[in-house]
């Protein structure tokens, strides 16, 4: 059993259909969304890759590859009737790992899904261990250390981090940190509440001489690494 879990977003039923049912004869897991509101709400860190098709009733699915799909690193096919180059380049700028123009062969498409789930597999864990400046993260534990010393946080407010740090040096807009954050209950956070835990992340992570999440003036937010400012590692045996 392969057991990789696809989403799909496909607004057209009959091709949904179809790659559902061709999808879990081949042994995968599979959910399936119709407009990028649903595909929002299926995401979960347990999805090996998502069949996104661009034109979706509720938008275009370029911002869902950019802002969700390559934030939470998942592998992106885009299913397009649009076979201009331009719109197959920007998807791929986007993110995506490959594209299959419609209509397509399914026999096709399945061995693309395989070869991205394969790459994937190959490419380098990302590291259990997350710093900039005097902030260090542990993903084993979910452990926080500013300055030497354990910080507690809420969950939203450890994502939100865990965010920062593996995107550090890259500013992150609202939409960015939107797209990625929910709280305890599964929902997406909205704007006001991502303002309040920026802050209360901040207020953790400050100290008299630094303030280590920078705004960036109506764009959004960055962590950034400096040299100089790089974790000192006490040897106190
Ligand atoms: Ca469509």
């Amino acid at each position: 059993m392969k057991q990789e879990h696809i989403l799909i977003v496909e607004d057209e039923p009959s091709i949904l259909y179809t790659l559902k049912e061709a999808l879990l004869l081949s042994d995968y897991q599979v959910s399936t969304a119709q407009t990028l509101e649903e595909a929002k709400k299926s995401l979960s860190s347990n999805l090996d890759l998502i069949l996104l098709d661009l034109n979706l009733p509720d938008g275009q699915g370029f911002s869902f590859c950019e802002t969700v799909c390559s934030a939470n690193r998942i592998p992106v096919i885009i299913l397009t009737a649009l076979d201009e180059d331009t719109d197959i380049i920007r998807g791929l700028d986007l993110g995506a790992d490959d594209y299959v123009t419609k209509p397509f062969k399914l026999a096709v498409l399945l061995s693309r899904i395989a070869a991205v789930l394969r790459r994937s597999k190959q490419s380098p864990k990302e590291s259990d261990l997350l710093s900039c400046q005097d902030i260090l993260l542990n993903r084993t534990d979910t452990s926080v250390f500013f300055q030497g010393s354990p910080v507690t946080l809420t969950v939203g407010e450890y994502r939100l981090l865990e965010y920062l740090l593996i995107n550090k040096n890259r500013t992150l807009t609202r939409d960015m940190l939107l797209a990625h954050l929910w709280d305890a209950e599964g929902k997406y956070v909205n704007d006001n509440t991502l303002t309040v835990m920026i802050k209360r992340l901040r207020s953790k992570l400050t100290s008299d001489s630094k303030q280590p999440i920078q705004t960036v003036r109506g764009i959004g937010y960055k962590l950034e690494d400096k040299l100089e400012d790089k974790l000192e590692i006490k040897n106190e045996d």
